[in-house]
């Protein structure tokens, strides 16, 4: 994964926060219970359960070293790396397994470290993208591993969520990495923290990414921005406001627990990352009995990849067919098939 990029569970420094008032021109983030976007249906047209899942196994390695990040060049053993990869095999099994119950799934990988250098995170997108009841399958990563991989998936089903750092890739090596993404016509985003030592780097990204590709902006944690350093990051991401503070969410609608789950290694199924409550595991199928709508406990919420969800933001409609890989609606290709694309994402 890449910590920016992405999933901030629990006390990880450094990943990226929260959204709110936004410059004048941005599309006003409203924290105030909103036109609710489409209320999130369960059912999937085949009689079972439209469900998305954020999966995140044991692995906690990665390849980069960011100074704002805990996992930066940090090593798995042997057995740690042994026990990620059962891990993943086991929910990817799980995921074949409820072909032809009616179930339709949309899979996120969000990974504490980086998954895609290793053999059995590739092999997983790959496999998950054939399956016709999964309508979407992405991973946060920060693209060090090569791409020649991509070929064998359904990419019109698999994506990318990608976060560049600054310092530990060279400009043009991840420009020619995108690229490689736009050759392959893989589906993806970019995203850059929003600390000041990376403006530049993320403008002169923004002048050479396709202008098809969507650049997002993460509100630096524990930053707070002027109005002239937002519009700053909001020049480059029109939807950096909806990062830019955290969205309170005590008592407010959302579509995890019900519609939306986080899952562990061992099938632990919690509504999401955040919230550390069990609703029972996925291998067993208790979690299927406490799918319902319930509000968040918790006094904020300040990662995209919780807030997203939040039923009182207008995300759903935003991101709609690209929710769970952060692609914008007026990113997408046209071409993509109805039938796949992510529900209400
Ligand atoms: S690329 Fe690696 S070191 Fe950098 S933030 Fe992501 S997980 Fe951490
Ligand atoms: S708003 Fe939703 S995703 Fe965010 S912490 Fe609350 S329950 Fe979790």
């Amino acid at each position: 994964m890449t910590f920016l990029g992405m999933p901030a569970i629990g006390p990880v420094p450094g990943i990226a926060p929260a959204g709110a008032p936004t410059p004048a021109e941005s599309p006003a983030p409203s924290d105030a219970p909103a036109p609710a976007a489409s209320p999130a249906p369960v059912d999937a047209p085949g009689g079972g359960l439209d469900l998305s899942l954020l999966y995140r196994g044991p692995l906690a390695s990665c390849d980069y070293d960011c100074p704002y990040c805990p996992f930066a060049k940090r090593r798995d053993t042997p057995e740690q790396l042994r026990a990620d990869r059962a891990a993943l095999e086991r929910f990817t099994g799980w995921v074949a397994g409820r072909a032809g119950t009616g179930d339709t799934l949309s899979l996120l990988f969000t990974p504490w470290g980086e998954g895609l250098v290793r053999s059995w995170y590739r092999r997983a997108l790959v496999e998950l993208s054939r399956l016709p009841h999964v309508r979407r399958v992405a991973i946060q990563t920060n693209l060090s591993c090569r791409t020649d991989w991509l070929a064998e998936a359904d990419l019109t089903t698999l994506a990318l969520w990608v976060t560049y750092h600054p310092g530990q890739v060279g400009h043009e090596r991840f420009v020619a990495k995108s690229r490689e993404l736009d050759r392959l016509g893989v589906r993806y985003s970019v995203g850059v923290v929003g600390e000041p030592d990376h403006l530049t780097a993320a403008r002169r990204l923004r002048a050479e990414l396709s202008p098809a590709v969507y650049l997002w902006i993460n509100a630096a944690e524990g930053r707070t921005y002027t109005d002239a350093e937002a519009a700053d990051w909001q020049a480059l991401d029109p939807h950096f406001g909806y990062s830019r503070h955290a969205h309170p969410s005590a008592g407010r609608p959302c579509r995890t627990g019900e519609s939306v789950l986080s899952v562990d290694g061992d099938g632990t199924v919690r509504r999401c990352h955040f919230v550390r409550d069990a609703l029972g595991n996925l291998y067993d199928g208790s979690y299927r009995a406490q799918l319902r709508a319930r509000p968040c406990p918790l006094p904020v919420c300040d990662c995209h990849i919780g807030y997203v969800h939040l039923e009182t933001l207008p995300l759903y409609e935003v991101f709609a067919g690209g929710v769970l890989e952060r692609v914008p609606h007026d990113r997408q290709p046209q071409r993509e098939p109805a039938a796949r694309e992510v529900r209400a994402s």
